[in-house]
This record gives structure tokens, C-alpha cells and sequence, in this order.
């Protein structure tokens, strides 16, 4: 029987990995995945998170399961950090949710619940949007559709064909916006459009979803919670799905959290239930390495100072090469004006680069780009920036 089986096709942007791991070429550059790599190309374990773990080994174990839904330390600490330590959603009881494994865990448990409760209500995505979120939703029997996004011609945000789309979406609806770091644009509202699309969302009767995986890399972890932040009035409904893959640089540990905010306590029980029932049959509860550790760095004063210092490395690392990017293309004397890379924020860049151009970046030079265009700014190194901005130069020359 199992012979019928067809070859799936390769994960559009985990497939370019298993490329590059394959291309013999010493100069080959990985650009593709989104995991940040320091100056000199890798993914380093940050030390507070090292420091974390020599504490979490020295203390008592536990290797027990966890509740269905997680530890509810973690679930505090996750909170505060998304909804601000003076949030008054901290105490309301007003919010339901789930130690998740990952983001991605978190977006599944969210596409559950939505499915099993509200079986009427389409997600709308950006386009563009990551790939795994049309992926994720249709893997729960979740009907997708998009809403505009991105302004190519000036490189920005088409916001009003974005609040134009808004005002026609069905109320009942849910929408998913990322919350900062724009994946894959790198473009995010600014604080006048939030409120705009906060308002336009709420008027319209939607039901918002913020996926929020990038929270530091864009500004700061206060100024990127902007957007999430202006959602949270007295008494709206939000649903908020974090991943500490990229803050805490734990990605393979897994660990993410969905947050559910409701408009009473009531119903924040009733959710909470119907989370729990979709985790259950599906991985029954959470894994407890990553979040212990983010719960302790989170917890002590000097972790957490270590911590905002590590993640402020990685953020001006990112930026500082965008900046770098820009100005080695146009000292090259490269046709068009990349400034807008500068102004992108995250890990992300939309470069403007067509399939045929990614590919023959690819081909030529070793240089692995998603075929959107989409560039890992935090693959550039000093090393390889000259390199890349040569490319580059060929291909669109
Ligand atoms: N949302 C977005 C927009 C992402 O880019 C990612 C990671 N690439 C995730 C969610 C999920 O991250 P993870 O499951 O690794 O925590």
C-alpha cells in the first residue's frame, strides 16, 4: 500500500538549506533561512541562556509532565512581555492560552480551536505572507484568504488598500497580521497605521491574530510590542501567538506560547477549555527545556539584563548590515535605489530580485535566496557582504 505514496515536494525555504548543505562550493552563502548567524556565520547560544541552563542543572528535576496546557510561570512571564509589565490584562483573568512547542505549535493550536469553534471563519494573510501560514491553517481545515500588503513600486506598505480590504472582510472573520519584523517584506506599520488598522479592525468586527516571532529585532522589545499593544483595549478580543525561536535563539528547543485575550473572565474559561482539548489529542502537553530557561532568564535581574543586551547585539548586527548592504551597492554603481533595505526591519529584506535573478545568484555564485527574493539580511557577513553586493550587481545589471 505504502508503495501509492507520492514524493511530497520540498519545504520551499527548509529545501534551500538541504541544497546548500549539499553545494560543494567553499564561498557558497546561505541567505534563505531565517536563523541569525553572527559576524563570523553562526547561530551562537546565547550566554544567558548557557548561564540559564547551568542553573536549571544545578537545581531540582523534574521530568514529569507538565499540564495540558503548560507551566503557568511561563505563561506569566510571556505575557508581561508581550502586553507590557503595567498591562491590566495581567491580572484580569482575562486571558486564556498554551505553553506552546514553537511558534508554529502555537499558530497550529490557534488554527484547532478556530476550527473546531468558529468552523465559518476564513483567516485572512498578507500577501505576501510566510509560506507556513496558508500551510498551517489548510493542515487544521482552515479556509485562507489575502488581503494587500506590500506596495512594490515604493517598496512600503499599501496601507490603503490594506484598510480598504479590511472594510470588506466579513465581520466574524479572523485576521493575521505579524506583529513586527514583517515576514518576509521587512515592512511594518508605523504607529499612526496601527491605529488605523487597529481601529478599522475593530469597527469591521474582526477578530484579530497577531503572530508575534520577532519581538527585539526590530526597534526594541517595548517599541516593537507597538502593535500588539495598541490592540489591547478595554475590552477587545486578540488573539497573540509568540516564539522565542529568534529572541532567545532556541530554536531547536521548541518553545513559543499562545495567548487568547477575551473579553470577560468567563469566556477566557471556556477557551481556555477548548484549547486544552485541541492540545490533548493533539501533543497532549508542551516540552519544558526552552521555556524553563526563558522563564528563568526572564525571572532574574542580571539573566535578564544579559539577555536584552545579547538580543540589542543581534539587532544592530542585522541593521548595521543593512545599512552596509545599501552602501556597498551603490559605491558599486549597482542600477536602482536599494535605501529601502535600510528601512526594513528584521531579520528580513524584500529585495526586489526576480526568480530568474535569485537563480542565477544561485547558480553563479553560491548565493541561496528564497525565490520571493526574500534575503536573510543576518546571513551577511564582513566577510561576504562585497561578495553578495557583486552578485547582485550581475544579476540586475
Ligand atoms: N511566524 C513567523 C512569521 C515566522 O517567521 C516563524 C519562524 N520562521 C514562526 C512564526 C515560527 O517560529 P518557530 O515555530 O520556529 O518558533
Amino acid at each position: 500500500m505504502l508503495e501509492t505514496v507520492e514524493l511530497a515536494p520540498r519545504d520551499a525555504i527548509l529545501g534551500l538549506t538541504v541544497a546548500f548543505n549539499e553545494d560543494p562550493r567553499p564561498e557558497k552563502v546561505n541567505l534563505s533561512v531565517g536563523v541569525y548567524q553572527d559576524e563570523h556565520g553562526r547561530t551562537p547560544t546565547l550566554e544567558c541562556v548557557r548561564e540559564a541552563e547551568r542553573q536549571l542543572a544545578a537545581g531540582p528535576s523534574n521530568k514529569s509532565y507538565l499540564p495540558i496546557s503548560g507551566s503557568t510561570g511561563y505563561a506569566e512571564v510571556v505575557q508581561r512581555l508581550a502586553f507590557g509589565e503595567q498591562s491590566k490584562l495581567l491580572s484580569s483573568g482575562r486571558v486564556a492560552g498554551a505553553h506552546t512547542p514553537g511558534g508554529t505549535g502555537g499558530l497550529r493550536v490557534a488554527a484547532d480551536f478556530l476550527h473546531e469553534n468558529f468552523p465559518k471563519a476564513t483567516v485572512w494573510l498578507s500577501d505576501p505572507t510566510w509560506p507556513n501560514h496558508p500551510s498551517i491553517f489548510a493542515a487544521a481545515g482552515v479556509p485562507t484568504k489575502t488581503y494587500p500588503y506590500f506596495d512594490q513600486p515604493t517598496n512600503s506598505l499599501a496601507i490603503d488598500e490594506m484598510l480598504a480590504a479590511i472594510e470588506s472582510i466579513p465581520a466574524g472573520d479572523v485576521i493575521l497580521l505579524h506583529g513586527c519584523c514583517h515576514n518576509p517584506t521587512g515592512i511594518d506599520p508605523t504607529a499612526k497605521e496601527w491605529h488605523q488598522i487597529v481601529q478599522a479592525i475593530y469597527q469591521r468586527g474582526l477578530l484579530p491574530f497577531l503572530d508575534f516571532a520577532y519581538q527585539g529585532f526590530g526597534d526594541g522589545l517595548e517599541q516593537d510590542a507597538a502593535g500588539v499593544r495598541e490592540f489591547c483595549q478595554a475590552d477587545s478580543e486578540l488573539l497573540v501567538c509568540s516564539s522565542f525561536s529568534k529572541n532567545f535563539g532556541l530554536y531547536r528547543e521548541r518553545v513559543g506560547a499562545l495567548s487568547v485575550v477575551c473579553s470577560t473572565k468567563e469566556a477566557a474559561s471556556a477557551v481556555q477549555s477548548q484549547i486544552n482539548r485541541s492540545i490533548r489529542a493533539n501533543y497532549s502537553n508542551p516540552p519544558a527545556h526552552g521555556a524553563e530557561i526563558v522563564e528563568t532568564i526572564l525571572r532574574d535581574q542580571i539573566l535578564r539584563e544579559t539577555w536584552e543586551q545579547e538580543l540589542t547585539n543581534m539587532r544592530n548586527r542585522i541593521n548595521s548590515m543593512r545599512q552596509q548592504l545599501v552602501d556597498v551597492l551603490t559605491a558599486k554603481g549597482v542600477p536602482g535605489d536599494y535605501s529601502f533595505m535600510a528601512r526594513q526591519r528584521g531579520m528580513f529584506s524584500f529585495s526586489g530580485l526576480t526568480k530568474d535573478q535569485v537563480e542565477l545568484l544561485r547558480e553563479q555564485y553560491a548565493i541561496y535566496i528564497v525565490g520571493s527574493g526574500r534575503i536573510n539580511v543576518a546571513g551577511l557577513t564582513p566577510a561576504n557582504i562585497d561578495r553578495v553586493a557583486e552578485a547582485i550587481g550581475v544579476a540586475v545589471g
